[in-house]
């Protein structure tokens, strides 16, 4: 039967603008694949039926590269650590083709670990099979949390790589995304002057992913408007489901407002702002906390190529209300979090703040203490107030139990203003919102060692399935 992956809806939009931003490469050769991961949730977006996609087929299209799509290794530059690096572009990945999804939007297929290109300095182009899996862990677990994230069509084992003399085992991914551009890509036609690309590349965003504003007078300002609107949003929900990201260099912001790129991520076990997962990141710059400010900062260097099209004075308006929105929509997240879609916003900030203490102070497990307040809150709990998080009363000691206790103290007073009728939609708003599986970093360890040590799949597979059930 013909690879459906071949047959698809391709729309070559980017290789369409010229030759300006990207290299034709070919993809390695590898001389393994195992396919250990196939997306089946993803194939309905792309107009597939599961029954009519083989192994055969993810492997011909997402480990040996046989379909005709173009191979096309992006250039972008970017601020890493804060430093501007010339040197960038895709090292190890391409741009695999674009397919317009049946929800009538444009996606992007980019392989991670498809072997060297000209940006790929002295380093091998690979991928090794643990960063695959730790990268299909955040993205399909960020998916079900409702963020708008890149997710991973393929994962496929290849032939080992060697790292400072250590064997890894190795792979290769293909993922989809909405789009690839990134700041960083903007970054670099400012870098080289090419002020006629800047608007081009411009108005192609506008045209393919923000077609809503094409036809406005304003739609330029409006566009860096909306975007300042979406990092807010997903930096906001980040931060409320306890993600922190690790890299946020400007290579790392997609022009689309998605998150994507999963290396050194990590959830918080703990409520620890300064929690800095990347360890190479000695100064905490990536750290939990600095996340909206290093966006908004990432969202300022992005004036400078933009101001050869948007007035400065209008974008840096637009970036004032960063903080704002961020706000807004993390308070709104964290009130969900809790059970509640409205309070007063006294009444929001101190809950919220009350809880982040609480949570810094007892080292309670970040996402266990959603999950449990999802599995034990009760409509009791309204009438008896001792009820309320009883299973925890018995993990706290000293000064804990005095913030356990105000915490509860508050909890009650908003369940009493409250008919019976909220306090069952609260209970409602607690099942959606908060998962009773986390990716705490354990769990990720214990998920990567099976594979390792035994070859067993079996607790990645099924951490999936849990996440999705
Ligand atoms: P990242 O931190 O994954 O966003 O990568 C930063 C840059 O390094 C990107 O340009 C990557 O393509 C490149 N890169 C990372 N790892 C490798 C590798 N093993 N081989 C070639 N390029 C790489
Ligand atoms: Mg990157």
């Amino acid at each position: 039967m013909a690879n459906p992956f071949f047959n698809l809806n391709y729309e070559p939009v980017l290789e369409s603008l010229g030759n300006q931003y990207f290299d034709r490469v070919q993809p390695a050769n590898f001389s393994q694949h195992i396919l250990r991961f196939r997306n089946d949730k993803l194939l309905p977006i792309l107009g597939l039926d599961s029954d009519t996609v083989s192994d055969r087929h993810f492997l011909d299209f997402g480990g040996r590269f046989r379909g005709k799509q173009s191979c096309l290794a992006l250039r972008y530059h970017g601020y890493q650590f804060g430093q501007y690096n010339p040197y960038l572009g895709d090292g190890r990945g391409v741009l695999y083709g674009q397919v317009r999804g049946t929800d009538g939007k444009l996606y992007d297929f980019g392989t991670k670990g498809s072997g060297q290109t000209p940006y790929s300095q002295s380093r091998d182009g690979r991928l090794t099979l643990r960063s695959g899996v730790r990268e299909v862990l955040a993205a399909e677990t960020l998916h079900c949390l409702g963020i708008k994230t890149s997710r991973c069509l393929s994962l496929i084992e290849t032939e080992a790589l060697t790292r400072n003399d250590e064997l890894f085992r190795g792979a290769v991914m293909v993922r989809l995304s909405n789009s690839h551009l990134r700041f960083g890509t903007f970054e670099r036609l400012e870098y080289y002057d090419r002020i006629d690309l800047i608007q081009q590349l411009l108005d192609h965003v506008i045209q393919y992913y923000y077609p809503h504003l094409w036809q406005q007078s304003d739609c330029y300002v409006r566009f860096y408007r909306e975007l300042v609107e979406r990092v807010a949003k997903l930096v906001a929900q980040w931060m409320a489901v306890g993600f922190c990201h690790g890299v946020l260099n400007t290579d790392n912001m997609s022009i689309v407002g998605e998150s994507f790129d999963y290396g050194a991520y990590a959830f918080i076990d703990t409520y620890n702002p300064t929690f800095t997962p990347a360890t190479f990141d000695r100064q905490g710059r990536y750290s939990y906390r600095n996340q909206p400010s290093v966006c908004r900062w990432n969202l300022a260097m992005l004036q400078h190529p933009l101001s050869a099209v948007i007035p400065e004075t209008e974008m840096e308006t637009a970036l004032n209300t960063f903080f704002e929105s961020y706000t807004q929509y993390y308070h709104q997240q964290m009130l969900r979090k809790l059970g509640f879609t409205r309070l007063s916003v006294w009444e929001t900030e101190e809950l919220i703040d009350l809880t982040l203490q609480f949570l810094f102070l007892t080292k309670v497990n970040y996402g266990k203490f959603f999950s449990e307040l999802r599995q034990n809150f009760s409509l009791q709990w309204r009438d008896k107030p001792d009820y309320i998080l009883q299973n925890l009363k018995f993990l706290v000691s000293g000064e804990e139990v005095d913030i356990l206790k105000r915490w509860c103290w508050l909890y009650h007073r908003l369940l009493v203003e409250r008919s019976p009728n909220e306090i069952k939609k609260m209970s409602q708003i607690l099942q959606i919102t908060n998962p009773t599986v986390v990716l705490s970093e354990s769990k990720v360890k214990a998920i990567c060692q099976a594979i390792n040590k035994h070859d067993s799949w079996q607790l990645f597979i099924e951490f999936i399935q849990q996440i999705r059930a």
